[in-house]
């Protein structure tokens, strides 16, 4: 009998799973991949939206260029999520899965930081990164802050990368001068597994004059004050404010039962959620990994090799090592980059690799060649 294969997600660990599985076994096997949206984005591209560096239609990816045997794409809601069943609704209909694969990635609750709809701005969702893009160029003089407001949160050297891009911004339009930039997060180093990363970063914060705030969250925004009051009651006022968000899961995972701490466990070798033949990848679980696209697609690809293993009855892959890298945009052009490895039973640790234009060149090529295995573009 065909094995059905119901994939909940099509983001960076949706779409990597479902690739696999099709250039591995084709027809052999039946995958529904089922997304809410009719494209795709590259979180990193949120930067580029903001900033102006790309139109937002450039960015999007339209889902209906999946072609791959074995796969159907179906953009539908998914509303219930059964996972003792391991059966699903959604806006479209029903489905059973014989392995039900949940990469539904981190919503955003802005509401949890008071203030933050009414007088700031997120910059973490395509929207917010859109809205961005009539706001920033409005941005003259006065105090700018990047705030992370919660933990944790997506990319961790994305609060980092707004603040370098946003120096570009206003330097490039004569305006630097009459600016403070400041960015809160709430580690002691901005990238805390790798100490030269946090080293690099420091260093162009303080060459470029940015205010450097750290372990501190920014808890709430006073919008008719115009302030942002941290976690120890401090406040700093500003006139632009670009937040990061809240995460949670999104509300039909809280709702299935799949969750602990508002996270999906799973088993950190094979990926599987307590409910056999159900798996959880990427940002909506609580593996331990940063929650970046790199860690979902390497968890992906442990997934579907334990499924393509499990057809034709070849071993079971070595477990899931939570190794990534992840780039950097350090301004001017250049982007860094930063290799960590999280789940060797010890604390994680990283390597960096300094700013430069080739890493920025071969930023390039990470996206492109997952648009050509991806969309086939
Ligand atoms: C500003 C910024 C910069 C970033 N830069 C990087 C970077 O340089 N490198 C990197 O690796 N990562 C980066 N990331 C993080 C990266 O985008 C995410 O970690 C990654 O997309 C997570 O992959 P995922 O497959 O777990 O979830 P996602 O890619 O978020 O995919 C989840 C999918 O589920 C769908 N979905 C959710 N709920 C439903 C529902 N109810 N019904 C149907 N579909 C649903 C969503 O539409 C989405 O397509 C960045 C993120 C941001 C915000």
């Amino acid at each position: 009998m065909t094995q059905k294969i119901v994939v909940l997600g099509a983001g960076f660990g949706g779409l990597e799973l479902t690739t696999m599985l099709s250039e591995a076994l084709g027809d052999r096997i039946e995958v529904t991949l089922i997304d809410r949206n009719d494209h795709f984005v590259f979180g990193f591209s949120k930067l580029d939206v903001m900033f102006g560096r790309q139109p937002p239609e450039a960015v999007r990816i339209p889902y209906r260029h999946i072609a791959k045997k074995g796969v159907t794409f179906r953009q539908e809601t998914v509303t219930t999520i059964d996972p003792v069943a391991r059966s699903v609704t959604t806006s479209g209909g029903a489905y059973e899965a014989d392995v039900l694969v949940v990469a539904l990635g981190a919503d955003y609750d802005v509401e949890a930081t008071p203030g933050l709809a009414e007088g700031g701005n997120e910059y973490y969702s395509v929207a917010g990164a859109e809205r961005l893009r009539e706001v920033i160029p409005k941005f003259s003089s006065g105090n700018a802050i990047v705030g992370v407001t919660s933990t944790p949160f997506k990319c961790p050297p994305a609060p980092s990368e707004a603040a370098l891009l946003l120096h570009d911004f206003l330097s490039a339009r004569g305006v630097r001068d009459a600016c403070e930039i400041s960015l809160v997060m709430p580690f002691g180093a901005p990238v805390p597994p790798s100490p030269e990363t946090s080293k690099g970063l420091l260093t162009a914060f303080r060459e470029r004059g940015i205010n450097w705030v750290p372990n501190r969250l920014v808890r709430a925004i006073d919008p008719e004050r115009k302030v942002a009051i941290l976690d120890d009651d401090s406040e700093m006022p500003f006139d632009l404010f670009l937040g990061i968000p809240k995460h949670r899961v999104p509300d039909v995972v809280a709702e299935s039962g799949l969750t602990e701490d508002g996270w999906v466990p799973v088993n950190s070798l094979t990926l599987e959620t307590k409910f056999p033949g159900v798996y959880a990848v990427g940002d909506v679980t609580s593996v331990g990994t940063a929650k970046a696209g790199v860690f979902s697609e390497g968890a992906a690809r442990v997934v579907a090799a334990e499924i393509i293993a499990g057809i034709e009855h070849g071993d079971q892959p070595a477990g899931y090592d939570g190794r990534g890298f992840c780039y950097i945009e350090f301004g001017a052009g250049r982007v860094g980059s930063v290799e960590v490895q999280f789940l060797s039973g010890q604390a994680p640790t990283g390597t960096f690799y300094g700013a430069s234009l080739e890493l920025a060149a071969e930023k390039k090529e990470f996206e492109a060649k997952r648009r050509a295995s991806w969309f086939g573009l």
